[in-house]
């Protein structure tokens, strides 16, 4: 990424309008591994720059460091926040934000299968604890024993009956729910790195198959041709 310019000309990515500072007076040199690493360096200004005090002509930078241009002192956190911006307008590698999005996908599909399946353990259970409960009380009922070969049908019958009234006391509201507020966690977050743009279409393999971002054309594999 091309250096982030600091001086009184207007051309600058930062113009300070100071006649003590010279036109292009500094650049920030921006790590393109990070994007969080920041060298400042004097381009040869008249007047000098300072960093905590110190006059320096490279010195890695952060939020709390203080910064003198010639007598302008900076407003470090404006200053930040336009390097910031600066970085995420001119950045087109976002590989390694692309790449993290995998982990996100998989923790979904799992999240989603563990709710799927603790939903039909329930309904197994309650159906079985409704089936046994009705077994029984036809068992243990002496009207239905009084009534010769009656009993045996009934117990055949009750697994259907068993199966039909849990089908029909369990809601499934509550999964429904839990899926949905999964799934919106998850579109919040399955975008594209630098423009948000939805990705939950389709899977992280098809996007990655397609290298770039379609919508701000953002590097998502790394570029390995010349271009
Ligand atoms: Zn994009």
């Amino acid at each position: 990424m091309e250096a982030f310019t600091i001086g009184r000309n207007l051309d600058n990515s930062y113009v300070i309008n100071d006649n003590t500072v010279s036109g292009y007076h500094a650049k920030i040199i921006i790590d393109d591994t990070d994007y969080t690493t920041f060298t400042l360096k004097d381009l040869n200004s008249s007047n000098g720059t300072k960093v905590n005090g110190q006059s320096v002509l490279s010195k890695k930078i952060d939020k709390n460091s203080n910064i003198e241009f010639a007598t302008a002192t900076v407003d470090v956190r404006q200053l930040f926040e336009q390097l910031e911006n600066y970085i995420l307008k001119n950045r087109v590698d976002f590989s390694k934000e692309f790449f993290q999005l995998k982990e996100t996908e998989r923790k979904y599909i799992k999240e989603k299968q563990t709710i799927n399946k603790y939903f039909k353990l329930r309904s197994g259970l309650i159906r079985g604890g409704i089936t046994i409960g009705l077994m029984i009380l036809v068992y243990n009922n002496a009207y239905i024993k009084s009534i010769e070969g009656i009993r045996i049908y009934l117990m055949l019958g009750i697994g259907t009956v068993g199966g039909i009234i849990s089908t029909a006391s369990i809601s499934d509201k509550n999964v429904k729910n839990k899926l949905e507020d999964l799934y919106i966690e998850y579109s919040e977050k399955f975008n594209c790195p630098k423009c948000d743009f939805d990705m939950t279409s389709k899977t992280w393999k098809f996007w990655k198959s397609k290298k770039n971002c379609p919508k701000c054309k953002c590097n998502w594999v790394k570029n390995t041709s010349n271009n």
